[in-house]
């Protein structure tokens, strides 16, 4: 069935009569960032018609994603990461770097994939490469409708889901809501959520450099965020590039936002002792401000709620879209034998999949953050006693990188594999 261009429908045996051919799929995707694209793909493997209502936005030139193991072999199941992984570059290690003033910090820590027996932790890709590829491969698959407009209203009946847009109205069984952060459909299905604001603001650029970043992505932990630089593969013109993300308060972001490029570049460096020599940015330098949100439920009747529609938090370990496609990865499995895929059975399955996963990621960045920011002696002892407990034991050190790699408890099915269990 993989093979063919229309495969049948599973569900179409019981899509009701009264469906137009025309505006009906099993499916319903809203949103065409990162998330819902896997998720469309995803779910259009095993045989359902499947339409995205969103318009794939592949700016950002500022942003990357730095994916784990895990998250890399989805795409490899999904035929994206053939296309774009010699575009990619590969996280052999991670280093943290205490800058901060506290008496209790612990020496730089090094973690490397190796220990755990991985050949990397995962690759750095860009945002815009990541979304463009997907919905090339989706409009090239022909399996998958996109209507390139925005969902504005949703209507859930017992039986099947309708949205509203300014191309027409839609029909499905199920909304995967993939519509971020301020999800429509989210608020339409009545789902409460807890939103939250740090004091903080995260600039982006892509920069060049002089000295090699030799696959080592590495955090400076600082009073006011992390300041963290990304491996990227270099260009003819750069042969050395990372990705830079800095989070600092937004008065120092204005400050920062508004200097020459070579006077931001001149300050990061600084920040981080010339450790990739002289900087220069590539790219316009992005802002972006920090926030929390956490959704009460992951799905509602006839909705599941996937990648930023169901959880935000900071850009600390590159936890975000790494948790957003274990969610589609899980949707995909939970629903794949479902006669009804919006019924309480698949969804319900759902939930139990996701919610440990996602309660304790978003626990732990927002921890870890808070922690950065807080004046208080205790804090700091327990945070540096955390960082040199993980410099000395090793089986804790491999514990908490299998850990951040992956939840080394059920993890989707296509996820599996790689992380040694043993190492
Ligand atoms: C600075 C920074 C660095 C990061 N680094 C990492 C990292 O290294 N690793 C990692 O895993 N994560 C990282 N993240 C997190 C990651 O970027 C996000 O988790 C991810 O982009 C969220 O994807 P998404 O598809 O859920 O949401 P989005 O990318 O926000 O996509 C939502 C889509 O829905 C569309 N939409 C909105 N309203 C509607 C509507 N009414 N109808 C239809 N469509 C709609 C939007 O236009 C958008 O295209 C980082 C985040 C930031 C801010």
């Amino acid at each position: 069935m993989r093979g063919s261009p229309h495969p049948p429908s599973l569900s179409a045996r019981i899509r009701p009569k009264t469906y137009s051919m025309n505006t009906y799929t099993d499916i319903i995707v809203a949103g065409a960032g990162a998330a819902g694209l896997a998720s469309a793909l995803a779910i259009s493997q095993s045989g359902r018609s499947v339409r995205v209502i969103g318009k794939p936005d592949v700016g950002g030139a500022s942003r990357t994603v730095a994916l784990f193991d895990g998250s890399i072999r989805f795409l490899e199941a999904l035929g994206v990461w053939e296309r774009i992984a010699p575009r990619c570059a590969r996280l052999r290690g991670m280093r943290i770097v205490d800058i901060t003033d506290s008496i209790f910090r612990a020496p730089p820590t090094l973690f490397n994939a190796g220990e755990i027996g991985l050949e990397a932790f995962g690759w750095n890709i860009e945002n815009s490469l990541l979304v463009a590829t997907m919905a090339e491969l989706l409009a090239e698959r022909g399996q998958v409708d996109i209507t390139q407009t925005l969902g504005k209203a949703y209507d859930f009946q017992p039986d099947h889901v309708r949205v509203e847009t300014d191309e027409g109205a839609f029909t499905g069984q199920l909304i995967v809501a993939a519509d971020g952060r301020r999800s429509i459909a989210r608020r339409d299905a009545r789902i409460q959520t807890q939103n939250w604001d740090y004091p903080q603001i995260a600039l982006t650029a892509i920069l060049g450099h002089t000295r090699p970043h030799m696959e080592i992505s590495t955090e400076f932990h600082t009073r006011q965020g992390p300041c963290t630089f990304v491996p990227l593969p270099g260009t003819d013109d750069a042969p050395h590039r990372s990705s830079l993300v800095w989070m600092m308060t937004p008065s120092e972001a204005r400050r920062r936002q508004a200097l020459a490029p070579d006077a931001f570049a001149k300050e990061a460096s600084e920040l981080t002792y010339n450790y990739l020599g002289t900087l220069t940015p590539l790219t316009p330098i992005g802002a972006v401000p920090m926030e929390g949100l956490s959704a009460r439920t992951l799905t509602a009747p006839r909705l599941a709620l996937v990648g930023e529609a169901a959880h935000v938090f900071p850009p600390i370990g590159a936890q975000g879209l790494n948790l957003g496609l274990r969610d589609a990865a899980h949707l995909a499995q939970a629903i794949s034998d479902a006669d009804d895929p919006g019924a309480a059975g698949p969804l319900d399955a759902y939930s139990r999949l996701r919610g440990g996963d996602v309660a304790s990621r978003s626990f732990g960045v927002d921890t870890l953050n808070r922690a950065l920011l807080s004046p208080f002696a205790p804090v700091d002892v327990l945070r540096g006693a955390g960082l040199h407990a993980l410099r000395q034991f090793g089986p804790l050190r491999r514990l908490a990188m299998r850990e951040g790699v992956m939840p080394q408890r059920g993890a989707p099915l296509v996820m599996r594999q790689g992380v040694a269990e043993n190492a």
